[in-house]
């Protein structure tokens, strides 16, 4: 079914208005990388224009955990855009934001209470870094106006962001020097499914005891690094260097922009360890991948002394704060999330993983093989050629984005084990 009839204009020209004027993540005008047009998606189906029909194994970068076009979801948009698609929150509220503030409160830690609404996952994170930076002026501390991160970490494209982004794999090494500059320990060498080395958190000891009075926060993808690396780290990381901050009076935020609702195998990455942060970032599968919206989320003490400094406020409200759409369609998502057995889906989906990607462990070219909740990595031992692999990818049914020497799968929740073989099986095939 092509559901594009309704556009009059020939295929081959809309492409070519494309490739002239519009611009695609992380590729150049001047030869942009090939792009394929979708005309419509259903489940874990994306359809391109001319027929072809892909399992997609991305999520559309770990948002669509439901799927596409999913009924439940569309009737809420449906629903909500009856009502009202926008008014702003300065000053109003609306029940789309309340319901979900309600369910986010449900599955979030009891002491992390404070909501604020945002409008994409990189926000979200500057307005972290802004908390945080807000909270130690109120107490008085205004030397401590420093970030520090572990290497291999992605937060964002935005400017502050940018910054606690890896330098190197991070994609903004070409801003270098004009980014405020923060402290980088390295990643963690003990890996999430191996021994723990104490020696993984002496760097962390060691800036502390350096430069511990200028930190206003560490901030930590929990677990898994996501785009800096694709990387599983140990749990006992993330337990000490809690406690290393809470003595030196640093606070923790946690980036679960891609490891949020289920990704991981537990709702939120942070329960693989038991450490609550004082801030925490939620976006991407927020909203199911219906539309771009996060939030970012503290405790009340924390919300409480930022509003009691000199600007008796946080310094920060977008145009589109609490966007009722979006906040409606995460509502349904969380609903539609926990009301079936996420967990149960998530450890097959794990599982199979683990057993259909092992056997590249004795590919030449992949270096590495590893599986945690529904993420399955290959790492390469070389960078990959993108457009000729996803050129292969896309021959064999299967929608795979690798970047760097990474190629892994995400794949929305719903995915059935008979498309998930397709995915892995495609894979292999491929990069054999
Ligand atoms: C994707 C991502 C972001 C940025 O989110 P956007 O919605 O793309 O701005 C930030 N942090 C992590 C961990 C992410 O995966």
């Amino acid at each position: 079914m092509n559901m594009n009839t309704r556009y009059i204009q020939p295929l081959e020209e809309a492409m070519q208005l494309d490739r002239a004027h519009l611009w695609h993540p992380y590729t150049g005008t001047i030869d942009p990388l090939p792009v394929y047009p979708v005309s419509h998606a259903n489940g874990v189906h994306i359809y391109l224009e001319d027929g072809t029909d892909l399992v997609d194994g991305m999520s559309s970068w770990w948002a669509a955990i439901h799927g596409y076009n999913h009924p439940r979801l569309n009737a809420a948009v449906e629903r909500q855009l009856q009502d009202m698609s926008h008014v702003m929150f300065g000053g109003f509220t609306h029940r789309p934001a309340i319901e979900l503030a309600r369910r986010l409160l449900n599955i979030l830690p009891p002491t992390l209470n404070k909501i604020f609404y945002a409008d994409s996952g990189s926000v979200a994170v500057e307005v972290a870094l802004k908390m945080a930076l807000q909270y130690h002026q109120s107490r008085g501390e205004h030397v401590r106006a420093h970030f520090a991160t572990i290497r291999s970490g992605y937060h964002g494209d935005t400017w502050h962001a940018m910054s606690v982004c890896d330098p190197v794999t991070g994609m903004h090494s070409i801003f270098g020097s004009t980014l405020p500059a923060q402290y980088f320990l390295p990643q963690p060498r003990s890996r999430f499914h191996g021994e723990w080395d104490e020696a993984d958190m002496a760097p962390l000891e060691a800036l502390i005891n350096d430069k511990g009075g200028e930190l206003a926060a560490l901030i930590l993808e929990p677990i898994v690094q996501g785009a800096g690396g694709m990387y599983f780290y140990h749990p006992e990381y993330l337990r000490q260097a809690a406690d290393l901050c809470r003595k030196a009076g640093i606070l923790l935020i946690f980036d679960e922009i891609a490891t949020g609702f289920g990704r991981t195998g537990e709702l939120f990455a942070y329960r693989h360890a038991n450490v609550v942060p004082d801030i925490m970032c939620i976006g991407k599968a927020l909203t199911g991948g219906y539309m771009t919206f996060s939030a970012t989320i503290t405790s009340s003490p924390v919300a409480d002394t930022i509003c009691s400094g000199e600007a008796g406020c946080f310094m920060h409200g977008p145009t589109f704060m609490g966007n009722p759409l979006a906040c409606a369609v995460a509502a349904e998502s969380i609903d539609l999330l926990l009301e079936n057995d996420w967990q149960g889906r998530i450890k097959s989906i794990e599982n199979q993983l683990r057993t259909e990607l092992a056997p590249a462990q004795t590919f030449n070219s992949v270096r590495d093989v590893r599986v945690l909740g529904a993420i399955g990595v290959l790492e390469m031992k070389e960078p990959v050629n993108m457009a000729e692999l996803q050129k292969k990818f896309v021959a064999a049914g299967i929608w795979v984005r690798p970047f760097g020497s990474l190629c892994y799968l995400m794949p929305p929740y719903i995915i059935h084990p008979d498309e998930l073989s397709l995915l892995t099986q495609g894979l292999l095939r491929v990069l054999k």
